[in-house]
């Protein structure tokens, strides 16, 4: 086991932050101290800040409300879900394709407006989306199974891959993950695309999407298996910060698996010293 230290605080200024929100821009409902003064700076230099959120059932403009709420300005195009990476990912590697979106409403929706064709047909279906969907029921889940199994023409592809959605309290909800295990399950497919967290397919696809350099950008988050892993696996540099889930024995017991470009203890940390 090596002892994992916090490192220096980055000695450049990037493109553009990509930022978890959880545990990084706000823990729960409270802002995290620095949050506020480093997304203004970014502002000031007109430096493209991205939040990210794993969870396609809810629209950017909720997360807009409660970073507002909670004094720091964003806008929705700022607000990356897994609804909008999952939809670029279509349009950018099979727009063409017939869809099935096990899903609610915001990606459905947005599939609509991407222009991207959905059928309830299994005989057309080309790929079947696994999402957190409130609604499953076993019409849905047949309906992919033949377009899978007996059609043998559909592949899957997920927004997200958690098994459940946490809660405050430590309650929590079934996620995209359940309709996922289920298809392969049943089907004896693997999973071939993930959208989100922790896939570098995510961040590849906002920087194609978005015209972000990746190798220049930094992302910034508190979970190792998630934001870390994806930076690390994308090649982006990557900030660990101790102000969520993860901290310094956590980080050693990785036993080097793990090697952040910085490990800090806040965001309040992110930019250069003045
Ligand atoms: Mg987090």
């Amino acid at each position: 086991m090596n002892d994992a230290q916090i490192t220096d605080r980055p000695r450049h200024l990037y493109d553009a932050y990509i930022l978890d929100l959880d545990g990084t821009v706000y823990l729960g409902d409270a802002l995290l101290p620095g949050a506020q003064e480093v997304v203004t700076e970014l502002m000031s230099r007109d430096i493209p800040r991205l939040y990210l959120s794993n969870n396609p059932t809810r629209d950017r403009e909720m997360y807009v409300r409660k970073l507002n709420d909670l004094g720091i300005p964003a806008r929705p195009e700022e607000v990356i879900t897994t609804v909008f990476t999952t939809t670029q990912w279509l349009l950018q590697n099979a727009p063409d394709a017939t869809v099935f979106p096990i899903a609610e409403e915001p990606l459905i929706r947005a599939l609509h407006a991407a222009g991207i064709r959905i059928s309830e047909d299994p005989r057309e279906i080309d790929i079947v989306i696994a999402s957190y969907d409130r609604e499953v029921h076993w019409k849905k889940l047949q309906i992919a199974f033949e377009a899978i199994w007996y059609y043998k023409r559909a592949y899957l592809i997920a927004t997200n891959p958690d098994m459940f959605c946490p809660f405050p309290g430590g309650r929590g909800e079934v996620d995209a993950g359940a309709i996922i295990a289920a298809l392969e399950a049943t089907t004896g497919t693997k999973l071939r695309v993930n959208c989100g967290k922790p896939s570098p397919v995510m961040l590849r696809t906002i920087g194609q999407a978005l015209g972000i350099e990746l190798e220049r950008s930094l992302i910034v988050g508190d979970r190792l298996y998630t934001e870390i892993r994806m930076g690390i696996e994308a090649g982006v540099d990557t900030a660990l910060v101790l102000t969520g889930e993860t901290d310094l024995p956590m980080l050693s017991e990785t036993a080097g698996r793990f090697h952040p470009t910085y490990v800090l203890p806040s965001i309040a940390e992110i930019l250069p010293s003045p």
